[in-house]
């Protein structure tokens, strides 16, 4: 992919599931790659320890890609504020943010705890924010860069029992689109993908065969993302073959988006 190798690449929520993918992806193309993770060093660490050996698998001495792991909970200003340092300073620089870091908690919508809810906007759009103003600080100051966000099909597709988890990836979109409008002219742009089922440790139904193939059953395309997958379109997204593309959300969803109950056409 055009764009990413030598790039400074920082992802947040790194440790595990699509960020973790991407993480990997962007390595293997090239990039230099901090790790954001809020509570697991050692899943951190083994994701360095990936990239690590498939570089050497692939021929290419691991030591020619800088790379770091980074605790911070992006929903707490003074930790995103020292993560980025952190990564500046050992990258030398940052080019590209994914914002990935989040986390969904069902409840019926009167009566899910607010802390719960709050948790959600917090986390997903507020923390997603938190790191886009630092990095937008750091591009404006160097000619320019990137983010992609990792929203959700639930930016667009009500989801009963989640309404904080929609309402902050309604709000993620929102700010794709408002950042991407401001920065237009800095040599910045602003996107994001929306998943749609993936197997992550998100969604514990990956795990039970019987649930998996009931959620699996609405998909249009018979079966759920996988992290690599999100991971190719977060890299494409970042990339220069994406270099006229801004405010935008590409859904990767195996056509989710598309009224799945339609599929079958009404003959009558
Ligand atoms: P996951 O649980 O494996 O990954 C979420 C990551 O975010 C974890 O590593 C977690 O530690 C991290 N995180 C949570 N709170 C954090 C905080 N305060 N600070 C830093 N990191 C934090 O699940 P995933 O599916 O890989 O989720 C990644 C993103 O993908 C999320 O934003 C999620 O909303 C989005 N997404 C996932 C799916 C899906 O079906 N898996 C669908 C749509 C969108």
């Amino acid at each position: 992919m055009r764009g990413l190798k030598g790039k400074n690449v920082l992802v947040t929520g790194a440790s595990s599931g699509i960020g973790r993918a991407i993480a990997i992806h962007f390595a293997a193309a090239g990039a230099h790659v901090a790790v954001n993770y809020r509570s697991s060093p050692k899943e951190a660490a083994e994701v360095i320890h990936e990239i690590r050996s498939n570089c050497e698998k692939a021929g290419i001495p691991a030591d020619d890609l800088k790379n770091m792991t980074v605790q911070a909970d992006v929903s707490k200003e003074e930790d995103v504020d020292s993560m980025f340092e952190q990564v500046i300073a050992t990258l030398g620089g940052l080019d590209i943010l994914i914002n990935n870091a989040g986390l969904q908690i069902q409840g019926a919508s009167h009566e899910i705890p607010i802390s719960d809810f709050d948790k959600m906007i917090d986390i997903n759009m507020r923390g997603a924010y938190l790191c886009a103003r630092k990095a937008i600080t750091h591009f404006l100051d160097h000619g320019g860069g990137v983010i992609v966000n990792d929203s959700s099909v639930h930016e667009l597709i009500p989801r009963p029992r989640y309404v904080g988890y929609t309402m902050s990836k309604a709000g993620m979109q929102a700010m794709t689109r408002t950042l991407a409008l401001e920065y237009a002219r800095d040599n910045i742009r602003i996107n994001s993908f929306a998943p749609g089922a993936t197997l992550t440790p998100i969604n514990p139904w990956k795990d039970d065969p019987e649930k998996k193939a009931d959620i699996e059953s609405h998909i249009p395309m018979g079966r759920s993302g996988t992290p690599e997958e999100m991971a190719a379109v977060a890299a494409f997204l970042a990339s220069d073959e994406a270099a006229y593309i801004t405010g935008q959300t590409l859904f990767v969803d195996g056509g989710l988006t598309l009224y799945p109950s339609f599929r079958t056409p009404w003959t009558g």
